[in-house]
């Protein structure tokens, strides 16, 4: 066991080491055109991880065209051929699950045994959209004696991906499964913080026979990020990140009059009632907020508790919280890891002290622990609860995306949920009840994406995902998101003679 650990750590080192970091017409290359060098640190450690030149506009033409040239060979191959390919690409994950999950913990610095957990959604992904894809059909319509019309769904084109942080190869893959699968070719931007699975997606795309231009990955900043929104020949853009950058790349989307699909911030609540099912309720407030030191787009940061069973609620979370063991993220027991980097703990920081001076308690955690070397340059946050909030603090109103948890209190059903969707945000909500009605009258009543009733956090990709309100535009996952990856043509077939009424005379 030690010795394959120590196996795939030295794989893992060897690939962060490696040289070219773009992946452009089915190989590594370096930028030719680069804007500046961008340098990734270790989250787990602070150290030195990698190096790599910011993508110019060559770069993201070069990137473009090998996808254009590609997208004639993919996009007619038949859907069972596409299908199959992406459902060995699945397989494929699943053989290097180990590899990939701690390539992730590298990058990212989130525990060992979520970086599998994610991992195994992106087989996930690949294996449904290559087994649904076969079934995508057009329609056949009558419209009258011998004459009938034929929609059919084409693919876009040349599809661009930007990427966050938080859930690197998944947010990726999120993506490109369904776009490939829809006989798109893709262009991939990642977070210049976490660089590392997107390429190793390429070597695993490329080895179960998706052909060479079909999926590029090209590494850089948000100035790489616009120019491939504004690229020509690029038909759509798939973004994931804050709101503010999300409206930035709608504007340049639509200077060229391209489709997008925005996944966004959020803010989402969890709503507790007095009869919920305790253990399973503060087991839920805690998924909705630590995994992946809480930078979740979904996390429900705003659990509301009914007023009935706030002491025996907050008792058993702090309890729960405390347990939670902040450590080396490789550790199979570590069940928090490090924060991206020293800017977003800081900032993470500022809202903990932000919601002190506004009269929130914390209850536990808020602080920066320093671990033992070569762990010391890392940021791990201790898990926060925050108690005596009030709805128009900082913290409250805003996404933190970090372990901080606010505990709001109520009384009634109504204003809960008008509490609830007091917010720009509309991502996620979750409630907690053995009332049936009452959960769906809630969720019915909440503005949001997804609603989760008596857990929260689960996305396998059967399922549409995305936000209301400023939280997206678009869904991705289900089929739902075949709709955004396609267009549909209308044939007109004309049965008879043309009837032009007196336009046409003997
Ligand atoms: P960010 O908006 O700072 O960056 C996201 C990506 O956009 C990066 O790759 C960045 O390089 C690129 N970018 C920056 N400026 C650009 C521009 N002008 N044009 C094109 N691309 C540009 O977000 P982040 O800090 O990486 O991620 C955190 C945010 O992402 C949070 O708000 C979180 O809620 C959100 N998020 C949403 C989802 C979801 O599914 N809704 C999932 C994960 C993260």
């Amino acid at each position: 066991m030690e010795a394959r650990r120590a196996l795939i750590r030295k794989a893992v080192n060897a690939c962060c080491g490696r040289q070219g970091f773009n992946f452009v017409d089915g190989r590594r290359c370096e930028p030719t055109d680069s804007t500046g060098q961008i340098k990734v640190t270790e989250p787990a450690t602070g150290l030195p991880l990698c190096s790599f030149g910011s993508s110019g506009e060559r770069d993201v033409a070069d990137a473009v065209a090998s996808a254009k040239a590609a997208f004639a060979q993919w996009s007619q191959m038949a859907c069972t051929e596409r299908g199959r390919i992406l459902i060995n690409a699945g397989s494929k994950i699943r053989e290097n699950l180990e590899f990939l999950a701690h390539l992730e913990v590298k990058d990212n610095g989130k525990p060992i045994w979520e970086a599998r957990v994610d991992i195994l959604s992106c087989a996930d992904a690949f294996e449904y959209f290559g087994g649904v894809v076969p079934s995508v059909a057009g329609q056949h319509i009558p419209v009258g004696g011998d004459s009938f019309a034929i929609v059919s769904r084409e693919p876009l084109g040349v599809v661009a991906g930007i990427g966050a942080w938080n859930f690197p190869m998944q947010t990726c893959t999120w993506k490109v499964a369904p776009a490939l699968a829809c006989g798109n070719t893709f262009v991939y931007k990642p977070s210049p913080l976490t660089p590392m699975t997107a390429l190793a997606l390429a070597d695993i795309l490329i080895e179960v026979g998706v052909p060479k231009g079909s999926y590029n990955v090209i590494q850089g900043d948000g100035e790489t990020g616009s120019l491939l929104c504004h690229h020509p020949d690029v038909a759509k853009v798939s973004f994931t990140g804050s709101v503010l950058t999300g409206s930035k790349v709608m504007a340049a989307a639509a200077a060229g009059i391209k489709k997008v699909t925005l996944e966004l911030g959020g803010k989402s609540p969890l709503i507790i009632f007095d009869d919920a099912d305790m253990k399973n309720a503060v087991k839920a407030a805690l998924m909705a907020n630590f995994l992946t030191q809480g930078e979740v787009c979904s996390n429900g940061t705003r659990v509301f508790v009914q007023k009935g069973i706030y002491k025996d609620f907050m008792k058993n979370l702090i309890e729960a919280t405390k347990k939670l063991k902040i450590g080396d993220p490789f550790e199979e027991d570590t069940t928090v890891g490090a924060t991206i980097s020293k800017e977003h703990a800081e900032k993470v920081l500022r809202y903990v002290e932000s919601a002190k001076s506004e009269g929130a308690v914390v209850e536990c955690g808020g602080e920066r622990c320093v671990l033992p070397p070569p762990l010391d340059g890392g940021y791990y946050l201790s898990p926060c609860v925050l108690t005596s909030c009030t709805d128009d603090m900082k913290v409250v109103k805003e996404e933190v995306f970090g372990s901080i948890l606010s505990v709001l209190t109520f009384s009634e059903e109504d204003e809960v949920i008008d509490r609830a969707n007091a917010t720009h945000f509309g991502l996620a909500g979750g409630v907690f009840t053995k009332d049936i009605q009452r959960a769906f009258r809630v969720v019915k009543r909440v503005q949001a994406g997804t609603l989760w009733i008596n857990t929260y956090n689960l996305y396998p990709p059967s399922l549409p995902f995305g936000g209301y309100k400023q939280s997206g535009l678009g869904r991705e996952n289900g089929t739902a998101v075949l709709e955004q990856y396609t267009q549909t043509k209308t044939v007109y077939v004309e049965g008879g003679d043309v009837d032009c009424g007196p336009l046409y005379q003997e």
